[in-house]
């Protein structure tokens, strides 16, 4: 990848990176909200149980896109430093070019389509 590619990646990433951790800043509010309503008992005693269903399922919401988040967010810390090093939109598996369509749809792509492909298959199986 030429110099020129590596600098616009970089500047998108930096940009999804900052995305991802205001995102995830806020449903860590979110969730320290609740948990700090609920410990006050300013929701509890409640007796709609549909409401309790569901606040206990965005919550559970809440924690799975801030663990998806994080995960992401550790791609995308990756993907910079392979940005450093000069081996971004190197395969990993293979060594091979990641096309550079590929890398705009996901920027934390480590893998070219072929390896891609191959380890979704072996996963499934
Ligand atoms: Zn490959």
């Amino acid at each position: 990848m030429n110099k020129k590619d590596l600098a616009r990646f970089k500047k998108l990433i930096e940009t999804e990176r900052k995305r991802v951790v205001s995102q995830l800043d806020s449903i860590e509010e979110a969730i320290s909200d609740r948990t700090a309503n609920q410990a006050s008992g300013a929701q509890g005693y409640s007796n709609h149980m549909a409401d309790i269903g569901s606040d206990a399922m965005e919550q559970e919401q809440a924690f799975l896109h801030a663990s998806q988040g994080s995960d992401y967010l550790r791609q995308l810390d990756d993907a910079l430093k392979r940005i450093q090093d000069g081996t971004y939109g190197v395969c990993e598996d293979c060594g091979g070019k990641i096309p550079v369509k590929r890398l705009e749809a996901y920027l934390a792509a480590e893998l070219c389509i072929t390896c891609k492909s191959r380890q979704e298959k072996l996963q499934r199986s």
